[in-house]
């Protein structure tokens, strides 16, 4: 089963919790450029310093900085069994920089899958989502608080609010989506790739709905 996956949708729509849960399933990378920027910035690399005025805000970070990112982590060996890039690509400038990097290393995407939420939804999410500073264990004030308010389950750690989580940078990264990510459904749709599934109700039945999806794919 060949598994190079690309999980597409808005921020919020679950697909990092979707890719942890690919991976654990079926053993490949998650692959997140919002969470190597992250650790970036919070090691104060250069690339960090780079990235975080934009992140910050809700922009894009530069086509060229994530391509030349995704593109290194391509070439580790874990990769070879396949990945699941979860926010990336964000551009057309980055998918088709993707398909050329892919082509040569004698590869291709197998599956695009698409996440659809509604913005009120989002928004609902993304506003209460609580991050943890030491092991970025995520959170929800409404959907899945924490036992102790403002600190981490899992090690203690304190909770915060990521910058970008809250609401006007949201509004600003859905926006971002809409005009610059939103039209790689078309892009991917064009390859025959796409494949669209609702991202609400429980995150099992959701995963349910994304297992089926590569199972067909198997099939055909
Ligand atoms: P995420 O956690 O995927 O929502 O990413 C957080 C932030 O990192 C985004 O709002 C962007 O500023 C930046 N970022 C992550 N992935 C990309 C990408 N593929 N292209 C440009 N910027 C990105």
């Amino acid at each position: 089963m060949r598994l190079n996956i690309i999980l597409l949708g808005p921020p919020g729509c679950g697909k990092g919790t979707q890719a942890k849960m690919l991976t654990e399933k079926y053993h490949i990378p998650q692959i997140s450029t919002g969470d190597i920027l992250r650790e970036a910035v919070k090691n104060k690399t250069p690339l960090g310093l780079e990235a975080k005025t934009y992140m910050d805000s809700g922009k894009l970070v530069p086509d060229d900085v994530v391509i030349g990112i995704i593109q290194d982590r391509l070439k580790q060996p874990d990769c070879e069994k396949g990945f699941i890039l979860d926010g990336f690509p964000r551009t057309v400038v980055q998918a088709e920089a993707l398909d050329d990097t892919l082509k040569t290393m004698g590869k291709k995407i197998e599956h695009a899958i698409s996440i659809s939420v509604d913005e009120e939804e989002l928004l609902r999410r993304l506003t209460g989502r609580r991050t943890c500073r030491s092991c970025g264990a995520m959170f929800h004030i409404l959907f899945n608080p924490p036992k102790k308010e403002g600190i981490c389950d899992k090690c203690s750690g304190e909770l915060y609010q990521r910058e970008d989580d809250k609401e006007e940078t949201i509004r600003n990264r859905l926006n971002v989506y809409n005009q610059q990510t939103a039209p790689l459904i078309d892009y991917y749709q064009k390859k025959e790739l796409l494949r669209t599934i609702e991202g609400v109700g429980k995150i099992e039945d959701i995963f349910r709905k994304i297992e089926e999806v590569l199972g067909e794919n198997e099939a055909s």
